[in-house]
């Protein structure tokens, strides 16, 4: 399912060529760019086109090492999932704004259609035109557009639901964030405190070591006497 969401940001944002990086990185870490660019069968500079473009809305992130022999820089990449659901939540979130704007002046207003070629205006445009089509001359039909608003409200219910699997899926990636963030700073902590007890430690064998010196230095004294 996940991945499913993956690919159709992807193919939004990049294109349908992009669609098969969804598969070469999910589940994975730091892909080589040449490796990328071979399996996709696209030039190192194309490949990085698309690459550039998913990076730049958060999608993918990179890390670059140098090459030792080239001197250069190769990219290697990640998928970013929970960014991606969060992008792919806002832009289906903006279609479904657009749709229920069309629709609801679909229903508000009253459209005008041409049986011969299918046109579909507005009243103003039917006005202008004295009612007859701009393209072949017949007389407009007054249009019902209950098929178009069947239509639309099919799709804005197909998107809301949509919309609802990929909330659940963030909130999953989201917790999974929140976990891995709090195990890091477990580690962090445990870190530190073992850090402190060596600490302790050193303090203390330098004083016993500082004590045992001065009492050698003592008896040392005591035995010139
Ligand atoms: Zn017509």
């Amino acid at each position: 399912m996940q991945i499913n969401f993956l690919k159709k940001i992807v193919q939004n944002t990049a294109g349908e060529q992009a669609v098969k990086l969804v598969d070469l990185l999910y589940n994975k870490k730091d892909i080589n760019e040449f490796l990328i660019a071979k399996k996709l069968g696209l030039t190192i500079n194309q490949t990085r086109n698309l690459l550039y473009r998913l990076s730049h809305l958060g999608i993918l992130s990179s890390i670059r090492k140098k090459d030792k022999r080239k001197g250069w820089y190769i990219y290697f990449w990640t998928f970013n999932v929970l960014k991606s659901l969060e992008v792919l939540e806002e832009n289906i979130n903006k279609e479904i704004n657009d749709l229920k704007n069309q629709l609801s002046s679909k229903q508000q207003k009253r459209y005008y259609r041409c049986k011969i070629c299918g046109r579909e205006v507005n009243e103003e445009s039917a006005l202008l035109n004295s009612f007859t089509c701009s393209e072949c001359g017949e007389v407009y039909e007054l249009s019902n557009n209950i098929g178009a608003v069947e239509d639309m409200t099919k799709q804005i219910a197909k998107l809301d639901k949509e919309l609802n699997y990929i909330r659940t899926e963030i909130s999953i990636e989201r917790d999974k964030l929140d976990k891995k963030l709090g195990r890091s700073m477990k580690r962090e902590e445990n870190k530190k405190k073992e850090m402190r007890r060596k600490n302790r430690e050193k303090n203390l064998a330098e004083k016993k070591k500082a004590l045992k010196n001065a009492n050698k230095k003592k008896t040392k004294k005591k035995s010139n006497k």
